[in-house]
């Protein structure tokens, strides 16, 4: 490989943009996302960064089951990001339909869609369980690239900082 591409596919691996889809969830596991991206977990120390078209995404997050009715468009969707994609299935629901499993007009997971690449089951999945699904998906990533694979310690989730009863400011 050569110098320009290992330093392209290395950027690559520091910047993996984010694109989420919620294909019928009940808001619960995009919350904990939208908990993932907020400072204290901060997935945004790895690169990823959250973006509105999935033209511009290297993976989407895909949260809820798959219905007949959004199988379509997530295809769709799917298809408008550029190689090489990846795509996760956050919580029970879009991992094997879950709770709304059996139900008249849902199909399952995600995957009986779209090919998924990382599953992060839970109900929903708390945002340290998403953290170390992303650490994954970079491992994967790196190895598709050809690149060597981020450090271990970036999956870990800071501890929070307990506040002392004196720094505590009464109004
Ligand atoms: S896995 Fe649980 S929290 Fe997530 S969409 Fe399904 S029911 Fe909601």
């Amino acid at each position: 490989m050569g110098f320009l591409k290992r330093l392209i596919n290395k950027a690559r691996l520091k910047s993996p943009y984010v694109f989420h889809f919620n294909s019928g969830s009940c808001n619960g596991c995009d919350i904990e996302i939208v908990a993932a991206l907020m400072p204290r977990i901060d997935i945004e120390r790895f690169g990823m960064k959250l973006v509105g078209s999935p033209r511009h995404a290297d993976i989407m997050l895909v949260t809820g089951p798959v219905t007949e009715q959004i199988k379509e468009r997530l295809q769709r969707i799917y298809e408008q990001m550029a190689e090489p994609k990846f795509v996760v299935a956050i919580g029970s629901c879009a991992c094997s339909g879950g709770v709304f499993r059996g139900g008249y007009n849902v199909l399952g997971g995600v995957d009986q869609a779209i090919p998924v690449t990382a599953y992060i089951p839970g109900c929903p999945p708390k945002p340290s369980a998403i953290t170390f699904g992303a650490y994954k998906l970079l491992e994967i990533l790196a190895e598709t690239l050809g690149v060597a694979p981020p450090k271990k310690e970036i999956a870990e989730v800071p501890k929070p900082v307990e506040a002392k009863a004196e720094e505590v400011v009464e109004v």
